[in-house]
C-alpha cells in the first residue's frame, strides 16, 4: 500500500510485478485516510510505504518510513530491507495493477496504434482491468537498467 506523493514508486513497484495499491486510487479528502489506510493494510496483510513520520509510526512493524524522494533511492530502501528485488517483471499492469495475461491475435490487433509494428517473436500480454497491451520491454528497457544500478553494497547507505 503506497501512500500518496510516491505515485513514481507505485508504478516501479507494479513494473517489478508486486501487488501494489496506491492511495491515490481511492478519493482524496477523507479526513480518517489514515486510519483507513492503516485498516486496510491490516486486513489486506500488506506493507504501507509512507513518506509521513506520523502515519509510519502508527503503523509500526507493517509500515516503511520511505527516506528518500527520488525513486531509485526507494527502491533501494526496500531492496536493503528485503522486501522486493530490482528486477522488471512483466506481470502486472504499472496503471491499474491488474494482472497480466497472454494476449489474443486480437487484442494484440486492438493495440495497434502503440504496439510494435514488428511483432515477430514477441510475446504479448493484456492487462484485462484497464485493456491494455504489453510486451517484453514495454516497460522500458532503461527501467531495467535503472534497477540494475541499485546495488546491495550497504557501505553508503548503512543508515537502512
Ligand atoms: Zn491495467
Amino acid at each position: 500500500m503506497v501512500d500518496r506523493m510516491l505515485g513514481t514508486l507505485t508504478r516501479y513497484l507494479r513494473c517489478m510485478g508486486y501487488d501494489t495499491l496506491s492511495a491515490n486510487s481511492f478519493p482524496a479528502g477523507n479526513p480518517r485516510e489514515d486510519t483507513f489506510l492503516l485498516s486496510l493494510v491490516g486486513e489486506e496483510g500488506r506493507v504501507l510505504l509512507t513518506r509521513d513520520h506520523e502515519l509510519a509510526r502508527r503503523g509500526q512493524g507493517g509500515a516503511v518510513l520511505i527516506r528518500s524522494d527520488d525513486v531509485l533511492d526507494q527502491v533501494w530502501q526496500l531492496t536493503a530491507l528485503g522486501l522486493v528485488a530490482p528486477e522488471v517483471v512483466t506481470s502486472r499492469c504499472p496503471l491499474c495493477n491488474g494482472l497480466l495475461s497472454p494476449a489474443t491475435a486480437e487484442q494484440v490487433a486492438s493495440a495497434a496504434s502503440y504496439a510494435p509494428a514488428d511483432q515477430h517473436g514477441i510475446p504479448f500480454f493484456w492487462c484485462h482491468h484497464c485493456g491494455r497491451l504489453y510486451w517484453e520491454g514495454s516497460h522500458g528497457n532503461d527501467l531495467q537498467q535503472r534497477l540494475s544500478t541499485i546495488r546491495c553494497e550497504g557501505a553508503c547507505h548503512s543508515d537502512w
